[in-house]
């Protein structure tokens, strides 16, 4: 550190993004890409003549993005937000709406500590169940911002919308986000809630299901009051944070949601798959509604297993905290990419017995 940082971020502790190695030897199963390219048309939609308009800066608004995106989902242009990734979202929303403090799971996200960090804002972190289930009722009449990502990560589990409707109600003064990252694989969205729940916020990704991580794309649904929070505070930021080649791939991929769809049933195919084949290794694997499983075995020590898979060229993710750290959280990729992680895994076993 400098001696010219402001006092206020010395303590900072930064979120650790999973490795994004150089080279691409790996089979990387770390941090929840899609497997598949981005659809055909995002590949024709960026190209020269695009690049050259670059020297122009992108539209602020978002135009047209936002519309095909309130069209897709059935709600106005008013209700949608669009950011530099979901993180700059939930950024901007710890920042709008976290005044009397947040709550949210103490096994989750691990970026909601950071913002809470970062913007000063009080943070109850609440732990999960026996099971690694979220318990609703914890999170009712907190009187704060109250942020769920569902489903969970690292866990994969799930809320049911009853659940959420709950949360609605009884925190009715505050904002409830839910962080739907990875709800097409299975999940259900919170969505049709926003009609009946002013203090609603749901936030979603092009990162995990569109095949767009490295174009950076998030999109939010609210009231069009929390909607027009938002806006604020990315006016007093930085208005031109989707950029150019962004907002046209994003528009491109709507078109072809059907691709996308397909990819997400694939997905799921090899989730089924990948949880089937560590249960028959003798692991435990959590339900995921995401693109990932939660998985431990009693055979071998989650970090001891990361590190064996890595060495033989798979990275997956580990966390060390102590609640989770007999667990690896795999994304799921290709079905060869599947093949061949419980092919390592098996063999891995193996030398150990
Ligand atoms: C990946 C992820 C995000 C961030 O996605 P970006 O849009 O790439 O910033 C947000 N929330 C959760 C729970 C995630 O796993």
């Amino acid at each position: 550190m400098s001696r010219f940082m402001n006092e206020k971020y010395a303590g900072l502790e930064a979120y650790t993004p999973g490795e994004q190695p150089r080279d691409q030897q790996y089979i990387k199963l770390n941090t929840n890409e899609s497997p598949f390219p981005p659809s055909p048309g995002v590949l024709s939609a960026v190209n020269a003549a695009e690049l050259e308009k670059l020297r122009l800066y992108c539209d602020p608004a978002c135009t047209e993005l936002r519309a095909k995106l309130a069209e897709l989902y059935g709600v106005k242009p008013e209700n949608v937000y669009l950011a530099n990734g979901s993180d700059d979202i939930l950024n901007f929303a710890f920042m709008a709406f976290g005044g009397d403090g947040v709550v949210y799971p103490a096994i989750s996200y691990g970026f909601y500590s950071v913002f809470a960090a970062l913007h000063g804002v009080e943070a109850e972190e609440i732990p999960l169940e026996a099971d690694f289930g979220i318990d609703a009722e914890k999170y009712c009449g907190r009187n704060k911002l109250v942020v769920i990502a569902n489903p969970n990560a690292p866990t994969g589990l799930s809320i049911s919308l009853d659940d959420v409707e709950r949360l609605l109600q009884r925190n009715p003064n505050h904002v409830v986000l839910i962080d739907e990252a990875y709800v097409d694989f299975g999940g259900e969205s919170c969505l049709p809630l926003l009609k009946r729940y002013d203090n609603l916020l749901v936030v979603q990704t092009f990162s995990k299901s569109r095949s767009l991580a490295g174009a950076r794309l998030g999109f939010a649904f609210g009231s069009e009051a929390v909607i027009a929070d938002l806006e604020k505070i990315k006016y007093s930021t930085n208005p031109y944070n989707v950029n150019r080649l962004t907002q046209i791939a994003g528009i491109a991929a709507l078109e072809q949601d059907e691709y996308y769809k397909e990819n997400c049933r694939r997905i799921m195919e090899n989730r089924r798959y990948t949880a089937d084949a560590l249960k028959a290794l003798g692991f435990t694997v959590l339900d995921s509604k995401a693109n990932f499983v939660f998985a431990k075995s009693e055979r071998i020590d989650g970090e001891a297993l990361y590190l064996e898979l890595k060495r033989r060229g798979v990275l997956v993710r580990h966390f060390s905290r102590e609640e989770i750290c007999q667990f690896n959280r795999i994304t799921i990729g290709s079905r060869e990419e599947m093949e061949r992680f419980i092919e390592t895994v098996s063999e891995i076993l193996e030398e150990i017995a």
